[in-house]
């Protein structure tokens, strides 16, 4: 990838890019959510279908020309549907917030109710947060975590679902470090009569390589982001395990005909709630799909748990409280309320000194959203790098000694010192950098 003509024609945006090329190259990324892609992701994400207009679906276009990308399209679909042995899939969403808002508008009405995770306690903004269109369409009912184990309190999920008889409960969260309890949402789904939609967001790519479990024998829609465990491109997806006429009687939008759960989640996307969809990105996925079937993909998988345990391990040894006690996944959340720090106050710490980390509510937190008593953790980008277990102690005991000292300058050099020859040890998207 040449930046030629981007350097010759606009020097002040080549500058920006080269700006963050540098950023990620120099800085140790635990931002549980981030990742990075392949080159082939990158070429595929850079690439000329971003000039195609596709609206519809492969075969159905409003637009001629779409041959290509359909063929583009129905390898992600393929692939994914492979991924996850999911009968259905959407590939078209931009992002995980419009595969949520597609997936909520297909199964309930504007009005009606739905449970979802706390944001505070781990969930999602679109899980029914006041500030997003969930929370403003629909009646929410938020879970919790229990206080103890900082797992899910499935007494108070039942007690609310049978209380409030929603029509949806969602499963999943932003910062849960534990597998998601597929099989007993599913019980208490079932018992009210409620759809159950899982969010796999975070552990996608745990689940397509079955180091996490998978909802599809549960839960009647599943949505994901494919940027962040699974390393694609930025996008959405949904998938539906069985196909077949819905047994719901959900009709669809325009006809009112009752249809199979695809054509419903398909006009849902598009027309629904989106336009054109960004060809660019969904050949870009196709090519992830591809890379997250193969057995190194399912290596890389291994090594982000095994990093995130080891850790937590790390962690715990140095006197550092988990929520949950300890990890299943790719991401750690710790609980700062005994190291006299706000979450706030140390991820500024941690980034002066070269480590990307974010501020996150801990379960019952008494600071707000902004300032936060929590700081989350996550291992899929630096095991892309090809950090390893020893990297992982390594990395506790720098993230220790910010902590520990937030405003001691000295220290903070010599830790972003110390950062410095890590990441020149693993380096990322060199000859980018190089150029
Ligand atoms: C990241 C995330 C999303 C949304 O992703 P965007 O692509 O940022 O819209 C949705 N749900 C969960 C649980 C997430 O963690």
């Amino acid at each position: 990838m040449s930046f030629a003509s981007l350097a010759a024609s606009d020097p002040q945006a080549y500058n920006i890019l080269k700006k963050e090329i540098g950023r990620e190259h120099n800085t140790l990324e635990l931002i549980a959510s981030e990742n990075f892609v392949s080159r082939a992701v990158l070429e595929m994400a850079g690439g000329v279908m971003t000039n195609k207009y596709a609206e519809g679906y492969p075969g159905k276009r409003y637009y001629g020309g779409c041959d290509i990308v359909d063929e583009a399209e129905n390898l992600a679909r393929e692939r994914a549907s492979r991924l996850f042995n999911a009968e259905y899939v959407n590939v078209q969403p931009h992002s995980g917030s419009q595969a949520n808002m597609a997936a909520l508008l297909t199964f309930v009405k504007v009005g009606e109710t739905i449970m979802g995770l706390d944001l505070a306690h781990g969930g999602h903004l679109t899980h029914g947060s006041p500030v997003n269109f969930s929370g403003k369409l629909f009646n929410i009912i938020p879970y919790h975590l229990d206080a103890d184990t900082g797992r899910v309190d499935f007494d108070e999920v039942m007690k609310l679902a049978r209380e409030h008889k929603p029509r949806l409960i969602i499963c999943g969260g932003s910062a849960y470090p534990r597998f998601i309890e597929f099989e007993q949402f599913h019980e208490v789904a079932d018992t009210v009569g409620a759809f159950l939609m899982a969010d796999i967001a975070h552990p996608a790519g745990l689940v397509a390589t079955g180091f996490h479990p998978s909802p599809m024998p549960y839960c009647d829609v599943v949505t994901t982001t494919t940027h962040k465990t699974l390393r694609g491109p930025r996008g959405g997806m949904i998938m539906v395990g069985k196909d077949g006429e819905n047994p719901f009687g959900l009709t669809a939008p325009k006809s009112g005909r009752v249809k199979n759960i695809s054509e419903i989640l398909d006009s849902m996307v598009m027309p629904g709630i989106q336009g054109g969809p960004l060809m660019h990105i969904i050949a870009a996925k196709a090519v992830a799909f591809g890379e997250a079937l193969t057995p190194g993909f399912r290596d890389y998988c291994r090594q982000i748990i095994d990093n995130a345990q080891a850790m937590a391990a790390e962690f715990l040894s140095r006197d550092y409280q988990l929520v949950s006690g300890g990890t299943d996944t790719h991401l750690v959340l710790i609980d700062l309320t005994n190291k006299a720090i706000t979450g706030k106050a140390a991820e500024k710490a941690l980034e002066r000194a070269g480590i990307t980390v974010n501020k996150n509510m801990v379960p019952f937190d008494k600071r707000s959203p902004f300032i936060t008593s929590g700081i989350r953790i996550g291992t899929p980008a630096v095991t892309t790098r090809g950090f390893g277990v020893d990297e992982m102690k390594t990395i506790v005991n720098l993230i220790d000694r910010i902590i520990k000292n937030p405003d001691d300058e000295q220290e903070e050099q010599n830790v972003r010192n110390e950062v410095q020859i890590l990441c020149n040890r693993f380096p990322l998207y060199q000859d980018l950098f190089d150029e």
